[in-house]
């Protein structure tokens, strides 16, 4: 279980590194990491828990957060359920984005990273709308790795592209725009993009 102190700040080269991939199966050192990560944002789902353990509550992070420059990262895309109630809670391990939609989004209150402390003024990131990834994911179930094809829509796309950066050593701040900038023809508000 990963808590606040083993947070890897802006500024920390580590997190500006090319992260490598993670071999499978997977050594007792890397499932540790995965599972830490896992649990943080399982548990920051959690009021009680966030209190207990006094973490800073996320939705996403990255092994390179915790030190480790290999691509895995956990997410838990919370409150977020399609109309088939899907749950995006993943560990996940080696993803390539293999689509990106033409059509942009972006939070419109900005993003946030727990490796961020500073405010960044309601500044937004862009983000493709929907994309695909080939990815494997653990499966703490049962304990065995699955390789997938991830297809992802708006909220949950966001939160997996702004973990995959993290392994390409980019962080949200490197992209901050006023969304006067940004073209309305490709950005479509991310609560109107459902239509
Ligand atoms: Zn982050």
């Amino acid at each position: 279980m990963y808590l606040n102190k083993d947070i890897v700040k802006e500024g920390n080269q580590i997190l500006r590194n090319q992260s490598a991939r993670v071999g499978v199966p997977l050594t007792t050192a890397d499932f540790n990491c995965l599972k830490g990560l896992y649990e943080y944002v399982v548990i920051s789902s959690m009021d009680d828990l966030v209190k207990q353990y006094n973490i800073r509550p996320g939705v996403g992070i990255a092994a390179p957060q915790v030190g480790i420059n290999k691509r895995m990262f956990a997410m838990n895309a919370v409150d977020f359920l399609d109309e088939n109630q899907t749950r995006y809670l993943f560990a996940i391990l080696n993803p390539v984005i293999t689509y990106k939609s033409k059509e942009m989004t972006y939070l419109p209150g900005g993003e946030g990273c727990l490796s961020v402390d500073r405010p960044t003024d309601n500044l937004v990131t862009p983000r493709h709308y929907a994309i695909t990834a080939k990815c494997a994911i653990y499966d703490f179930n049962i304990n065995k790795i699955k390789n997938v094809t991830l297809k992802l829509e708006g909220y949950p796309a966001i939160v997996f592209q702004h973990e995959y950066d993290h392994l390409d050593g980019i962080l949200f701040t490197d992209k901050l725009f006023k969304t006067e900038e940004l073209d309305p023809n490709i950005f479509p508000l991310f609560e109107e993009s459902e239509e």
